[in-house]
């Protein structure tokens, strides 16, 4: 029996009932948002016809370290939380090195992601508003059913846009999110202004999530009672998700471990986000710290060759204005690319992170992330999402440096979900049809053409 457990599971006394407010530490805060029209800084208040007004507040909300968790969304994170903290004993041995890799498992609830910690929150709030529903988009689909799950549970109606080609591609989320009832709409879509001219511009749109995110925006401020919520990319998002990394670090300290490298994929940013924040304090403190590594795909590379500039969240360009990592609200993703990491725009406080060098990113291809997500499969006996398998890929480059060097780092990853509805991406990959889309440097112009001028 090895000293150290392969899982650790924190009990009710130990999990945190407060979430961290990772820009309270940060000596620089990121740009704010601006309004679109005037290009000032957005007010709080100026939120309030978008989002329900508690996440609105804790959207601006720099200066509150630590944040209470209401007992009403307690009460639903105990039923599936606390997440585990694995070691990937198999895995290290299969790769023959003096590592210790760990990571946070995510994926053991019926969403199957991370994204229920934020839903469930975002949802409570807006019940306890007294709003009738919400608006949102989906992409892969895990955001759609963790809020479908969120919104049955508080008693909320849901309109979800879910992006043509994963509509089309992944009919069983659609289903999930049929059990819970919510409203599912293929995104672009005529039931908006937006849709419809985008639909008019190009007809064979397969959709964008900067495309669904215009969608659910204008269905939400046109609709009564209803506010739009994301499941990304926001502050208050990765304030939900500090629910990871403050687990996680509970449990490495129970272990008497601490982390010399934290990894995690990025797409909005939120599971990062969330996963590195105790260990980020420590480096914004001034007390050391890992290295922190974000792993992007290369087809949708935000961080590694994206632009630090203000941009829209959507394509629609009705939201406001955000200073981020960004490919341009016109990016187009390559639709052949399997996972759901294909926004074009990244957290405002982890690209200003990252432009601080806080933080460093790569970008690792399609083929390489899936050979890392069927290894892991057969040594762990977990089915990774491709979002997750993108931090494994990684996690496993690390691992073999260590077996190169000699030197056995302690390594911590972000296993964000499971990869049950991607199946179709699992036998692409199989059967050697998947291939790797890397966009060329005019490819990317187009997108960064997108930009906003300000000024
Ligand atoms: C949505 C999703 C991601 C990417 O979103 P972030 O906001 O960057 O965390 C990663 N993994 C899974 C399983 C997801 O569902």
């Amino acid at each position: 029996m090895p000293k150290i457990p392969h899982r650790l599971y924190l009990t009710e006394e130990q999990m945190p009932s407060q979430w961290y407010n990772l820009r309270a530490d940060m000596p620089e805060q990121p740009d704010p948002m601006l309004d679109p029209g005037t290009l000032q800084p957005l007010t709080e208040e100026a939120l309030y016809p978008i989002f329900c007004k508690e996440l609105a507040r804790q959207e601006m909300d720099s200066q509150t370290r630590w944040v209470d968790i209401p007992e009403g969304i307690l009460e639903e994170y105990r039923i599936y939380r606390p997440s585990p903290l694995i070691r990937a004993y198999n895995l290290e041995q299969t790769l023959d090195t003096p590592a210790k890799i760990y990571y946070k498992y995510e994926g053991n609830n019926t969403s199957g992601s991370h994204k229920l910690n934020s839903a469930i929150a975002q949802a409570y709030y807006a019940k306890q508003q007294g709003l009738k529903g919400v608006t949102t988009e989906t992409g892969a689909g895990q955001w759609g059913t963790a809020l479908s799950e969120a919104c049955a549970f508080y008693g909320l109606d849901l309109q979800v846009y879910m992006v043509k080609c994963s509509y089309e591609q992944k009919p069983f989320r659609k289903a999930v999110m049929g059990v819970f009832d919510a409203n599912v709409t293929p995104s672009p879509s005529p039931t908006t202004e937006i849709g419809r001219r985008i639909l008019a511009e190009y007809p064979d749109s397969t959709g964008s999530l900067g495309c669904a995110i215009s969608e659910a925006v204008e269905k939400a401020v046109s609709s009564e009672n209803y506010r739009y919520v994301l499941g990304s990319v926001l502050n208050q998002v990765l304030l939900h998700q500090s629910i990871i990394g403050l687990e996680a670090k509970t449990a490495m300290d129970i272990l008497g471990e601490y982390p010399d490298i934290v990894i995690g994929c990025a797409g909005g940013g939120s599971n990062l986000g969330g996963l590195i924040a105790p260990y980020m304090r420590d480096k914004l403190t001034g007390q050391g710290g890992p290295r922190i590594v974000a792993v992007e795909p290369a087809s949708c590379p935000s961080f590694t060759r994206g632009k630090y500039a203000y941009d829209f969240c959507d394509t629609g360009k009705v939201t406001p204005l955000a200073k981020m990592y960004t490919l341009g609200n016109g990016f187009m993703p390559a639709p052949n690319h399997a996972g759901g990491l294909r926004y074009h725009g990244m957290s405002p406080i982890l690209s200003k992170l990252y432009h601080d060098g806080y933080m460093e990113a790569v970008a690792v291809k399609q083929t390489e992330v899936f050979e890392a997500a069927t290894l892991f499969a057969t040594k762990e006996t977990i089915l990774p999402a491709p979002e997750s398998s993108h931090a494994i890929c990684q996690a496993i480059k690390e691992a073999v440096k260590c077996r190169e060097s000699g030197e056995a780092k302690t390594i911590l990853f972000g296993l964000t979900g499971t990869g049950y509805f991607d199946m179709m991406a699992y036998e692409a990959f199989k059967n050697g049809a998947m291939t790797d889309h890397v966009p060329t440097d005019e490819e990317l112009a187009v997108g960064f053409a997108s930009l906003p001028r300000l000024g």
